[in-house]
């Protein structure tokens, strides 16, 4: 590992004097300061020598401010420093947030769930192999322009969705799939001390012709806070994740499910995220669209899942994924549909 500068913060809005981030440019892998929280990804990297950041800032003092988990009845505020484990086993999120619940507490193993933060985990960079080796020279992730090695190589656990051919990287996580699926919001405090919020949807970018810049962040944004709306629909509502191990390992493919039924049984509201198989956390509005009016049956899902994944684009090795999309979404959707009511 390189040698760097170890800084700390005490309060959100210090972070500017704190680090000298530089507003102008773009935050990437290469940004020379960067936020460190549970450490489970980053320090990773910086073994790899894939991160090598001039100046670390340990955010962890602002833990106590921005870890609080509170429901009422507009809905939940996850603190971004709260540790995975504290909201997987949360009581009132297993009980009206299941699917949030679940995310979190099918991630990772124990250790690294009790380390890692909420806010780091949906930072987290992708698994794809060349990203992580640097003895690969051509990474347009890490290394912008130099071309894409998981195109021609090694990409069985690589996206079908929202890819383009400067990078086929599969978004890893779990948690941000839950997110995305249910409306969350994102608050973020600037380098100016301004606090923002911007919907779930729109944190991570599609890869286009800049695979580069991952996410719509400022170098020195700080992620403070989730924001998940309340609605009917976050009760009857599941994670289904399907991975080459029954635990601990990334989803091959995964779906995010919260269903709203009328007193007929016929879907007022569909909520549903994709995940293993896209290139960020991916909202299925298509598929959402194709549900509501309708029962869930094994026909209606099946349609849903057809317009989910209707622009799939396959790379050699991954082609069996757009199918296994398909089954995880229809799997997802009956299984939610058969979920006894909790009043
Ligand atoms: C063996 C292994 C298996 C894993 N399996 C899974 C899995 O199945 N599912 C899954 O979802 N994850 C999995 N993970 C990933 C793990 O969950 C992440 O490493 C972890 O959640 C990252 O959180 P952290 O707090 O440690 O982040 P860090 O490593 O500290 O930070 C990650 C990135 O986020 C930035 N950052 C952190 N917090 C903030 C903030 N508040 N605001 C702005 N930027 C911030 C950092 O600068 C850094 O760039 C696995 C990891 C390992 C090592
Ligand atoms: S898929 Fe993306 S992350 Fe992987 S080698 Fe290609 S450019 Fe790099």
């Amino acid at each position: 590992m390189r040698p760097f500068q170890l800084l700390s913060v005490q309060q959100a809005d210090e972070v500017a004097q704190c680090a000298s981030f530089d507003d102008a440019a773009e935050l990437t892998v290469t940004s020379p300061a960067q936020f460190l929280a549970g450490g489970t990804n980053l320090l990773d990297l910086m073994k790899l020598g894939v991160m090598t950041p001039e100046r670390l800032v340990d955010i962890s003092p602002l833990t106590a401010a921005h870890s609080a988990i509170e429901a009422n009845s507009d809905g939940l505020k996850l603190g971004a420093f709260a540790h995975m484990s504290d909201a997987a086993d949360h009581p009132v999120l297993r009980r009206d947030y299941p699917v949030i619940a679940q995310s979190l507490w099918k991630a990772a193993s124990p250790q690294l769930r009790n380390m890692a933060t909420l806010g780091g985990n949906v930072l987290q960079r992708t698994r794809c192999l060349y990203f992580r080796d640097t003895s690969w020279q051509a990474c347009n992730k890490r290394a912008p322009g130099s071309g894409c090695a998981a195109k021609e190589g090694v990409n069985r656990r690589l996206a079908v969705l929202g890819v383009s051919e400067h990078c086929i990287a599969n978004y890893p996580g779990d948690f941000a799939i839950a997110l995305v699926a249910l409306g969350a919001e994102v608050e973020i405090v600037g380098t100016s001390g301004q606090t923002r919020r911007m919907p779930f949807e729109q944190l991570h970018r599609l890869p286009g012709d800049t695979p580069h810049l991952e996410t719509a962040l400022r170098p020195g944004d700080l992620i403070v806070a989730f924001h998940v709306p309340a609605g009917a629909w976050t009760r009857r509502s599941l994670y289904l994740k399907i991975r080459d191990r029954a635990s601990y390992d990334f989803a091959l493919a995964s779906a995010a499910v919260a269903l709203e039924f009328d007193a007929q049984g016929v879907v007022q509201q569909a909520r549903i995220g994709l995940g293993g198989f896209v290139a960020k956390p991916w909202r299925a509005h298509e598929a959402e669209a194709a549900l509501v009016g309708k029962r869930i049956d094994e026909g209606s899902a099946n349609l849903a899942a057809d317009a989910a994944l209707a622009g799939a684009v396959v790379s050699g090795e991954n082609a069996f994924k757009p199918e296994l999309g398909r089954r995880t979404l229809v799997r997802a959707l009956l299984e939610a549909a058969a979920l006894p009511e909790v009043s």
